[in-house]
């Protein structure tokens, strides 16, 4: 399809993590037009019906997950169930009403409540951004299985968390590095590391805009009751405190942390 400069121009405009798809957009709507050439009067016109298309999918929250469930090899914990009871919990909490009441204008994507799930520590839903992530996580345990001294656990952990005491020849976990990732537990053919805590690693307060920030971490690894708890919580807290849509990371400081676990 032929793009006149002006429409090429103005395509060129829109921020690039949507600009694939409004261009997809424009062409497919010129197309069923019969037209065969882009005119800037063609991108302006799927701009206007994008907009008002993706203010109208605005429902005060958004509740996301990774590419886990379709078969990744990566998975460190199911997350699935928890992030229905998760959204079903948000559902109830007209968060949109509240938004409505607070922001002045219109309720835009970046005033909703954000919640993420990454079913590994790679985190691809991008966690470390969110008002709330959580990551799957399984941390190991090294048991009385005999270890036969492959050190396919120390090749496998990218984190460097494992080596090999030169003493005993038994492999030895430094915690402080280990992201519960685990791969040790998978590649390991005696058991000898195995699952000690399968659950979810938390992190609150993150979000991009203006004023970007990273997430922190609460500490400890949390089941799914416990987990949707901290959501009950960290809601109950944003509900309290949001005035004029201020996101939760901008309310809440570290030493509220107490109040979420
Ligand atoms: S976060 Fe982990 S489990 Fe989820 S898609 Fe990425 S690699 Fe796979
Ligand atoms: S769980 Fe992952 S990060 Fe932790 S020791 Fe095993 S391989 Fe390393
Ligand atoms: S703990 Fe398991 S994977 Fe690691 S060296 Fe021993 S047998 Fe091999």
């Amino acid at each position: 399809m032929k793009w006149i400069p002006e429409a090429e121009a103005a395509i060129k405009k829109v921020p690039f993590f949507v600009r694939k798809k409004v261009r997809a957009r424009v062409e497919n709507e010129v197309t069923l037009a019969g037209k065969k050439i882009v005119s800037l009067s063609d991108v302006k016109a799927t701009q206007a019906r994008f907009l008002k298309k993706m203010s109208s999918e605005i429902n005060g929250y958004r509740v996301e997950t990774c590419f886990g469930s379709n078969g990744c090899p990566n998975r460190a914990n199911n997350g699935e169930y928890l992030l229905q009871k998760i959204e079903k919990f948000i559902e109830k909490e007209d968060l949109l009403g509240f938004m409505k009441q607070q922001v002045k204008g219109d309720v835009k994507f970046h005033h909703e409540f954000k919640v993420t799930l990454a079913e590994c520590p790679n985190a691809c839903s991008q966690p470390q951004i969110k008002d709330i992530g959580i990551i799957g996580a399984c941390k190991p345990l090294l048991t009385d299985e005999i270890c036969t001294i492959c050190e396919a656990c120390v090749d496998e952990c990218k984190e460097n968390a494992i080596s090999m005491k030169s003493e005993s020849n038994m492999p030895e976990i430094d915690y402080n590095l280990c992201l519960a990732c685990d791969k040790c537990i998978e590649v390991c053919p005696t058991g000898t590391i195995a699952p000690d805590i399968k659950g979810f690693r938390v992190q609150l307060g993150g979000k991009l805009g203006r004023h970007p920030k990273l997430a922190s971490e609460l500490d400890g690894i949390f089941n799914e009751d416990e987990v949707l708890a901290i959501v009950r919580r960290c809601v109950e807290f944003y509900k309290k405190n949001s005035k004029h849509g201020e996101r939760f990371a901008e309310i809440f400081k570290l030493s509220d942390f107490k109040n979420f676990i």
